[in-house]
């Protein structure tokens, strides 16, 4: 048996590594990688001693504890990672408040404080009295489930700076098991400055000693050796009897990787009517900027929302130099900032460095006299968008993918928001399907 895997992100490399650890030998299987790393999303870059990661901060956690370790295991092992204290705020003005902002209303200006208290009882009492439903689309249901003061405030601004569209165009039901539902009681505890909690699976984190996050994929990349072709972009894939031609080389099995809006360009024959639901599946893209610093020390924070648009068109701030002492030069510090796009869009150009540096330094987050260098990175495929044509798009380019056994996978293969230990967790389900009929 043959097997052929497109893209070699993580959750290529993890099912390649899972079929092999399953019995498939691991010259049967081949990754064709566009980039001339392995590593999709979870690539990291380093410049004059400072390591950041391309596509946003990103940390290692989960839910499923063999799958982390497991990711761990094929990094190094435990002594390849750091541990950290999940340490999150939001800015407002020039106040520091606890995430998530419900949960930190008391940190607020009394001003601001007091209308999302009000706002929130307000739309707690309101659900309680009427039993109304939730709304469908996003911007009512911020309205229904936080209140006035809270969409106002912060998730009305955040949200419309991370999705760059309407906030009615996006589906309320994405939400729905994301946001945790903070009991009444914490929000009046926490408006009268009594410290509650959310979140709590992710207080303590993990990240890779040296090379930044894609010390993960490295790991496995290392292994896979030479299975992974680099710098080889999928262009057509052909049905072949029982079987693919993948770039004109026969295989058995096919598991695609790569997002669905490029299938069409590269599967032959795929019908109008699919491939129109692949390439109109909405998503962002993401420009961040890695900015070293000539600053000895950070306060002892993970990352930061930036809600307010006066702060600029960052949405998030990473501090990349606590992650890991691998990610600065000794005495040094860094920030990672990231700046959603529309998807398919031409990126911004250099204004947008000028605008983020103008809202950070608004921002109180640094001076300009600090800054060492800027270095801009970006990734056409980021966010999965949640607008009201998701799912049924989705239906018909996953259905088409599962008739042709065309197998689909990772975060823009399946059009899902995971996370890397998410891809990791369906790769394992994916072999596990799939290993009875390559082994039989
Ligand atoms: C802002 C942001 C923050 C995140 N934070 C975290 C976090 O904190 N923790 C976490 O665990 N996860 C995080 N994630 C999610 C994580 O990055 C992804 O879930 C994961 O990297 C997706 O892996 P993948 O293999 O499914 O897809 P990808 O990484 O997109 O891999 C697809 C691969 O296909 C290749 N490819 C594309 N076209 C072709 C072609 N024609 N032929 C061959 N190859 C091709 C690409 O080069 C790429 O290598 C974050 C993501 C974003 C955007």
């Amino acid at each position: 048996m043959k097997i052929a895997i497109l893209g070699a992100g993580i959750s290529g490399m993890a099912l390649a590594r899972f079929l092999e650890q399953g019995g498939v030998p691991r010259s049967s299987i081949t990754l064709f990688e566009a980039g001339s790393v392995a590593g999709g999303l979870c690539l990291s870059k380093t410049v004059d001693g400072f390591t950041y990661d391309v596509a946003g901060g990103h940390i290692l956690f989960s839910k499923d504890a063999p799958a982390m370790q497991w990711m761990k295991d094929e990094a190094g092992g435990d002594e390849a990672f750091v541990q950290r204290d999940r340490n999150t705020k939001i800015r407002f003005e020039q106040e520091w408040v606890h995430y998530p902002f419900e949960n930190g209303i008391g940190d607020l200006p009394k001003q601001a404080n007091f209308d999302c208290l009000k706002g929130y009882v307000e739309a707690w009492h309101q659900r309680k009295v009427t039993g109304s439903e939730a709304p469908k689309d996003f911007k009512n249901w911020i309205q229904w489930r936080f209140g006035d003061g809270i969409a106002r405030h912060f998730m009305d601004p955040y949200n419309e700076k991370i999705w760059k569209r309407p906030l009615e165009q996006i589906t309320s039901d994405w939400v729905a098991g994301r946001v945790p539902d903070a009991p009444v009681e914490d929000v009046l505890r926490a408006a009268v400055g009594i410290r509650t909690e959310g979140y709590t699976h992710q207080a303590i984190f993990f990240y890779p000693k040296q090379g930044g996050f894609q010390g993960i994929t490295d790991g496995l990349a290392a292994t896979l050796g030479d299975r992974v072709r680099l710098n080889t972009p999928v262009t057509s894939v052909v049905k072949k009897g029982e079987g693919w031609s993948v770039n004109d080389e026969d295989f058995d099995v096919v598991v695609n990787t790569v997002s669905l809006t490029y299938v069409p360009d590269f599967v032959k024959d795929v019908p109008d009517h699919v491939a129109k639901a692949m390439r109109e599946l909405e998503y962002n893209g993401l420009v961040t900027y890695l900015i070293a610093l000539d600053r000895p020390e950070h306060p002892n924070l993970s990352w930061i929302y930036l809600p307010q648009k006066k702060q600029g068109p960052a949405n998030r701030v990473t501090y990349m130099s606590n992650y890991s002492p691998g990610n600065a030069p000794e005495g040094k510090t860094s920030f990672l900032v990231e700046i959603t796009t529309p998807g398919g869009q031409p990126f911004p150009g250099p204004e947008l460095e000028q605008d983020m540096l103008q809202g950070l330094e608004t921002a109180g987050l640094l001076r300009r006299d600090e800054v060492l260098f800027i270095d801009r990175s970006q990734v056409n495929h980021a966010y999965v968008v949640f607008d009201h044509e998701y799912a049924e798009r989705r239906r018909v380019a996953l259905d088409w993918m599962e008739e042709q056994g065309l197998h689909p996978l990772g975060r823009f293969g399946r059009f899902e928001y995971d996370n890397s230990d998410q891809c990791v967790i369906k790769a394992r389900e994916k072999a596990a399907e799939m290993l009875p009929s390559l082994l039989g």
